[in-house]
């Protein structure tokens, strides 16, 4: 959550605050003052260097009241005329100042008494702020303040407002970082000749020219990112980044893996009893794990394909290749209900030749997963199926030879940073001991952009089925206006006559502009997440309301109810009678998003389409078109329609292809949607911006190869500088 709770408060501005805090000794911070550093992910003195400001404020100037205009925050100075608190409409300061020029009123919600009382009249105010037309005239609400002498100079240089926490006040940590500052080695870690390279300044000139900028330095090179000081840390990041990757990537094939040589029975048979041939892009990727899995360090490979590619058989195979050499293999996925369907398939595709399956959930009873855990640790077990409680605290393989995880990015990344660490602490004999690691197989249906796997992805392996299985029909897509829903009622009234099934996705309930939020990227401004409670309650409310209606409207068929708070069994079961025909329309959230396979579901609609995302469109689509029949994708809109939602539905009616959504979809979007990172908010990147910042992450990732052969000492020094304690978020 850390970029979340970031928000620039402001001397003056956040209102009462206890003083007393405010003054910590250099040596050890008080703990109060310590708690509120580490919320800012500040740990050590150096983190306080790389500890850089949001945006910078001019104070080197004065701006008469009456040029003070809304639209761009100034500094004023005045002597108050009078003061007063006000009760109506709600309890405020309201203090009225006065230069040469005119009149200009600070208002104030949260104040103490002592600050009601220093703002007496005759005082000297110097106030910086946005004025506003207000109620009385010019207004500023909540400047930041501060009492002056007249003729007081004013500061020569721009002045930095930096992150912040509640309570931690701008003068604290500029404290703080001046005084890292003087005490932190600022040494060199690159040679000399990649700044100059790039004409970049030496890195003690970019901390100094960012932190304290000079007089007369260009307020907005520096606030937009663009000044040299701000590239060269950007390269710094990138290249710690682009190192730590690249040395993760060669730890990988340092380290042990059982190598799944043989090919036996159980991949052949399963290929022969299979319903249908393998796709040439199939074949392919499946030589490539084949391949990998053979070695003797572990394969950590991107398995990515459009929705209805067919990765699922494959990931079979490779569960399968696991078993034929002895070992055992993981399923897992970031839902309940996938995981539920993956069990299906794997049970009617494994079990015939004699694998024993296991299915284990957060959900499930305790008793069960008792027994679940103890046959996955006996070896009774060889594949096991099911949430990320596979990898859960107590759950202990007795020889996992093959991790798989479905929809990766799905995941949070915490999950995915505990699937690592589960393969670096395999426990019993068969794997050969404690050293080994396990094979890991990612699959995904949303491509990767380039720059993500530049950056993110760089240590990954990717192999891509290009190819969709012979004889899918395409989906006909359909774009109705919320008021024609009769005429889709009617639609699903036939098709389901017709022996078939329909999906009724509910709307997304906008969680108050927090789906739109720009990504977590770099550190940015408020962002206050209210409203996602309400939004989940709202979004149940109108899953069970649809679900009644249209109950009641089709009281011939069985309608049924399928949403994320549904107990996991009863999910699952409802699941399961819809696989098995017995429901014919179901209503559902998007919990039905990701992989589930029904092909007799030849019909989708979707509400209030203008709401959700282009890639999760096109996985909604992909529910329909499995099977024999025509199949029909309506997207119900809501008049009128917004430029932006008319665009992205426009891409999705026009498009079947993910790839080119999800390309779409980047563009409108940002990266954070991809790595999960908005739920997570782990750091990332700080600085850089892998979009517009492209040029430089190339550079980074020519220079990385280069320092590590030619320079490993600086290697080595630039990554203790930036990544002492997050190296394994950097490459999640
Ligand atoms: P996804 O890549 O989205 O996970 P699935 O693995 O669920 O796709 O496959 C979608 C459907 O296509 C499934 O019903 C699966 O059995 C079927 N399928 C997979 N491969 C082939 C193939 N080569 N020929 C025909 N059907 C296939
Ligand atoms: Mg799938």
């Amino acid at each position: 959550m850390r970029a979340k709770t970031v928000h620039a408060a402001v001397d003056g501005l956040a209102g009462p605050r206890k003083r007393a805090r405010d003054h910590p000794s250099p040596s050890s911070p008080p703990s109060s003052l310590k708690t509120k550093l580490a919320k800012l992910g500040i740990h050590r003195d150096f983190d306080l260097v790389l500890h850089l400001p949001l945006r910078y404020e001019d104070e080197t100037r004065l701006t008469p009241i009456a040029e003070a205009h809304e639209g761009a925050p100034v500094q004023v100075e005045g002597t108050v005329i009078d003061s007063q608190i006000a009760y109506r409409p709600r309890r405020q300061l309201i203090c009225r100042i006065e230069d040469a020029s005119g009149l200009l009123h600070l208002r104030f919600l949260n104040f103490y008494g002592s600050q009601a009382k220093a703002l007496a009249p005759g005082a000297r105010v110097r106030a910086f702020g946005e004025a506003r037309p207000g109620f009385f005239g010019a207004e500023m609400i909540h400047p930041r303040y501060r009492l002056v002498r007249a003729g007081m100079p004013l500061p020569e240089a721009l002045t930095p407002i930096y992150p912040t926490t509640a309570g931690l006040p701008q003068a604290t940590l500029r404290r703080r970082i001046a005084e890292a500052l003087a005490q932190c080695e600022l040494d060199e870690t690159l040679p000399a000749d990649i700044p100059e390279r790039f004409g970049m300044p030496a890195f003690r000139d970019a901390v100094d020219a960012l932190h304290r900028p000079r007089p007369g330095e260009d307020a907005r090179a520096l606030t937009e990112r663009s000044h040299p000081a701000w590239q060269r840390m950007k390269l710094e990041e990138l290249l710690a980044q682009q190192l730590s990757m690249r040395l993760h990537y060669r730890e990988r094939k340092r380290k042990i893996a059982p190598a799944l040589s043989r090919a036996g029975a159980l991949t052949t048979g399963l290929l022969e009893r299979l319903p249908f041939r393998l796709t040439r892009a199939q074949r392919r990727v499946w030589v490539e794990i084949e391949r990998d899995l053979g070695q003797t360090h572990p394969m950590h490979r991107l398995l990515q394909g459009d929705v209805g590619s067919g990765k699922t058989v494959v990931a079979a195979l490779s569960a399968l290749r696991a078993v034929e050499n002895g070992l055992q293999a993981a399923v897992m996925a970031p839902t309940e209900i996938l995981a539920e369907q993956h069990f299906r398939k794997f049970s009617e595709w494994l079990a015939p030749l004699g694998v024993q399956l296991t299915w284990l959930s957060g959900s499930q009873k305790k008793k069960e997963r008792a027994a679940a855990a103890a046959d996955i640790a006996s070896g009774a077990t060889r594949v096991a199926v099911g949430t990320h409680a596979l990898f859960q605290e107590g759950i202990v393989f007795q020889s996992l030879g093959l991790a798989i995880v479905d929809e990766q990015h799905r995941f949070g990344v915490e999950q995915r940073l505990a699937l690592r660490a589960k393969g670096l602490c395999i426990q019993g004999s068969g794997a050969g001991g404690a050293d080994v690691e396990p094979h890991q197989l990612m699959m995904s249906a949303t491509p990767i952009p380039r720059t993500l796997s530049m950056s993110y992805y760089a240590d990954l392996d990717v192999s891509l089925i290009d190819e969709l299985p012979p004889g899918r029909l395409p989906v006909t897509t359909k774009l109705i206006a919320a008021e024609r829903r009769d005429e889709v009622l009617l639609r699903v009234r036939e098709a389901c006559r017709a022996g078939r099934q329909a999906y009724w996705v509910c709307p997304l309930i906008e969680d108050n502009g927090v789906a739109a939020e720009a990504p977590a990227g770099n550190a940015r401004a408020p962002g206050r997440r209210p409203g996602r409670r309400q939004a989940e309650a709202l979004q149940l409310q109108t899953v069970l309301d649809t679900h009644a209606r249209l109950a009641a409207e089709f009281p011939e068929l069985r309608v049924g109810l399928a949403h994320g708070r549904l107990p996991g069994a009863d999910k699952a079961a409802v699941m399961a009678d819809f696989a098995a025909g017995k429901i014919q329309l179901l209503v559902a959230t998007t919990v039905i998003e990701v992989g589930v396979d029904v092909p007799n579901a030849s019909l989708m609609i979707i509400e209030h389409a203008e709401r959700f995302g282009l890639a999760q469109l096109h996985q909604l689509r992909g529910r329909v078109g499995r099977g024999v029949a025509d199949s029909v994708c309506i997207l119900l809109y809501q008049k009128p329609l917004g430029e932006r939602a008319r665009a992205r539905l426009k891409v999705v009616y026009e498009s079947s292809d993910g790839f080119d959504i999800a390309r779409q979809d980047l563009l409108m979007r940002g990266p954070g949607e991809y790595l999960g990172v908005r739920q997570s908010g782990a750091p990332l990147l700080r600085f850089a911006d892998i979009e517009r910042d492209v040029g430089l992450l190339e550079a980074a990732r020519e220079l990385a190869p280069q320092l590590l052969q030619q320079h490993p000492e600086h290697a080595r020094r630039h990554l203790a500088r930036w990544m002492a304690g997050k190296s394994e978020l950097m490459n999640v």
